[in-house]
């Protein structure tokens, strides 16, 4: 998402809030409201088995300006100093500000800096995701790239995070983890969230050679459900409830209708809307988690401060999850 397109006034919010409360759940500021009570330490003798915790870092948003460098550095700091340290990050996507409309200069200058907090902050393995921003050039007029550059679309990304594929899958911990590609070149829209063919044929035999007990995370960077991306005001100017094709994924649908042949695929999880949601749909849980650089780094967005995801996943498929908010308020501006 972009900042601009989201901005709704906060009594509206609170309406739509309200609305949605008793549809979905939604989901919390760590120690403000939490979610869920979490299972710290979560292998006493008689409970379930944790098997790994994973930290959730999405949108970023890396540049120079408001202090980024300084306070995503201090959000690396926070995930490895608690007292239950997470086994690994899960980086959701839009790594940098934006690579989709600037032309080369400022397109290294934020991957770079990416890659410098990455190695200077970072001693967990990470498991990265490409977001619609991490995507170079595909606004030509703005970015002056022709589309023949050898970094143009998600190359730039791939090379930048170390990513052989746009897409894939692994096993880890007894659970199968599979990283989807949300972001598709949409000509003059530049983006929409949805599924490539290709992609989408991969998944299906991907969930098809996955042993049936073996219990499922997906993450993509865009929402493939997601209860705040209905927050926009246009509605209620219009009375329609509407969603663009990029906030959420617009082949929403046919993606559900697969996922649901599959009883082993417990959790979702995405980024992009900046808000925390959960939707609890035919058995999947679908999470949305924030936004590390909150409200592209000049705060709070709505009512999220800047934060991230824990999550924790057990042998028997079961998960818990909170988010976590890492200290950082904003500049203004
Ligand atoms: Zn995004």
């Amino acid at each position: 998402m972009s900042s601009k397109s989201t901005r709704v006034p906060r009594r509206d919010l609170l309406k739509a809030a309200g609305l949605a409360a008793g549809v979905v759940g939604l989901g919390g500021v760590a120690e403000a409201f939490p979610t869920k009570p979490t299972n710290r330490g979560g292998m006493r003798a008689g409970e379930k088995t944790r098997v790994l915790r994973i930290a959730h870092l999405t949108d970023m948003h890396v540049q120079p300006e408001l202090e980024a460098e300084r306070w995503f550095g201090d959000c690396l700091r926070h995930v490895q100093e608690l007292e239950d340290k997470p086994d690994i990050i899960f980086q959701g996507g839009d790594a940098i500000m934006d690579g989709l409309g600037v032309g080369v200069p400022r397109a290294r200058l934020q991957w770079d800096l990416f890659k410098k907090i990455m190695r200077s902050s970072c001693s967990l393995p990470v498991e990265h995701c490409i977001g619609n921003h991490d995507v170079w050039g595909w606004n030509q007029q703005k970015s002056g790239a022709t589309g023949r550059e050898n970094l143009y679309g998600k190359a730039w990304a791939m090379e930048a995070l170390d990513l052989k594929e746009r897409y894939r899958s692994f096993d880890k911990a007894g659970w199968h983890f599979i990283v989807l590609d949300s972001t598709m070149n949409a000509a003059e829209k530049i983006y929409t969230a949805r599924l490539d063919q290709e992609q989408f044929a991969w998944l299906q035999q991907d969930l098809e050679r996955t042993d049936k007990e073996t219990p499922i995370l997906i993450m993509s960077h865009i929402p493939i459900i997601s209860a705040s991306a209905y927050f926009d005001e246009e509605n209620e100017k219009t009375g329609v409830w509407m969603v663009p094709d990029k906030w959420m994924h617009i082949d929403a649908r046919r993606i559900k209708n697969l996922l649901g042949k599959y009883k082993n695929i417990k959790v979702c999880i995405s980024g992009h809307i900046h808000l925390v949601d959960r939707v609890d749909y035919n058995g999947i849980s679908y999470l949305c988690n924030g936004a590390v650089c909150g409200n592209w780094w000049k705060g709070p967005y709505q009512e999220y401060p800047p934060g991230y995801a824990v999550i924790n996943l057990y042998a028997d498929g079961s998960f818990d999850h909170e988010y976590k908010a890492y200290g950082w308020q904003g500049t203004g501006g």
